[in-house]
């Protein structure tokens, strides 16, 4: 720790930069995670390919970097490239930085794996309207194993508390649960409502993990942080497709796009909305949020006493 204290007062930009290089290049492995494990092939081999099957070189192949030099186009085949692959990359590093610059260096680096993990949660949810088990349910037990052991996660110092470990683990266990109860019950009722299904089981199962890295507090934010990102995404998408429409039946007129939008009204993922609401929560907002509940703690203490 004296070193990293000494880095950090010497070369104050060192390791918020290697943050960032270090998500980039996790963003970059998350791409491929993002595109082989709903398609059941293997996360390791082979290397990364081009989709004509020539292997990419390792110069090709620079996180956010080589996407701009080679203008989105494979330099083998010339195939094109989407946006998403540096977009990834990039958000991904802008996590890691986020965790580095908001929290305590153990923290930051359980958030990290958070961070990654929901990244590629989410655009899979994106991709497939569905989010596998391997990530909800894994999320819930990585959260809870993570709070095991490094009980920092929950503000559990070893030094300060003598079972950081076991109240790490009552904090985890108690997000899973409340977490996950909450939005099954979100869930049920909006189906009672609307008589139809509006959340998967997907959700349920992924707010349980938030609550295990995040505790109850940052469960139930998710879910309404989670609903603004997701109104403001959906209005931004809304004006994107009223603007762009006009220029695209000029120039192509095929229908397919079209089919794809709407499909996408009719189901909305929430799994992003929930890992936004998360990520809101924990670089941003923590704190006064947790200010917030704990006034209704003091209330509940107040009316109890009177009692
Ligand atoms: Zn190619």
């Amino acid at each position: 720790m004296d070193t990293l204290q000494f880095i950090e007062g010497e070369f104050p930009w060192l390791m918020p930069t290697f943050a960032f290089l270090m998500g980039a290049i996790v963003g970059s492995f998350l791409n491929v995670c993002i595109y082989r494990i709903p398609a059941g092939k293997s996360i390791v081999s082979p290397g990364s390919t081009c989709a004509c099957g020539q292997p990419i070189k390792w110069y090709d192949n620079i996180p956010i970097l080589s996407w701009f030099i080679l203008r989105g186009r494979a330099r083998c085949c010339k195939a094109h490239y989407s946006f998403r692959y540096p977009f990834v990359e990039a958000l991904t590093g802008f996590f890691f930085l986020a965790a580095w610059l908001s929290q305590s260096p153990l923290k930051a680096i359980c958030l990290m794996l958070f961070s990654a993990l929901l990244v590629c949660a989410s655009f899979i949810d994106f991709d497939h309207m569905e989010i596998p088990d391997r990530f909800s349910i894994g999320l819930a037990a990585v959260g809870f194993a993570v709070s095991v052991l490094v009980p920092e996660l929950h503000d559990f110092n070893r030094s300060e508390y003598a079972f950081a470990s076991v109240n790490a683990a009552i904090r985890s266990s108690i997000g899973i649960l409340i977490g996950s109860s909450i939005i099954l019950w979100i869930a049920l009722l909006a189906e009672a409502v609307l008589k139809k299904e509006a959340m998967g089981f997907g959700d349920v199962k992924l707010l349980g993990g938030i609550g295990a890295f995040l505790g109850w507090q940052g469960a139930i934010f998710s879910i309404f942080g989670g609903a603004l990102l997701g109104c403001i995404g959906i209005l931004v998408w809304s004006i994107v497709k009223r603007l762009r429409p006009q220029n695209e039946t000029s120039s192509s007129p095929t229908p397919v796009k079209d089919s794809e939008n709407e499909e996408f009204e009719g189901h909305i993922p929430f799994g992003p909305m929930l890992s936004g609401g998360a990520l809101l929560y924990v670089f941003l907002l923590e704190r006064e949020v947790l200010t917030y509940f704990s006034q209704f703690e003091e209330l509940y203490r107040e009316v109890s006493q009177r009692l």
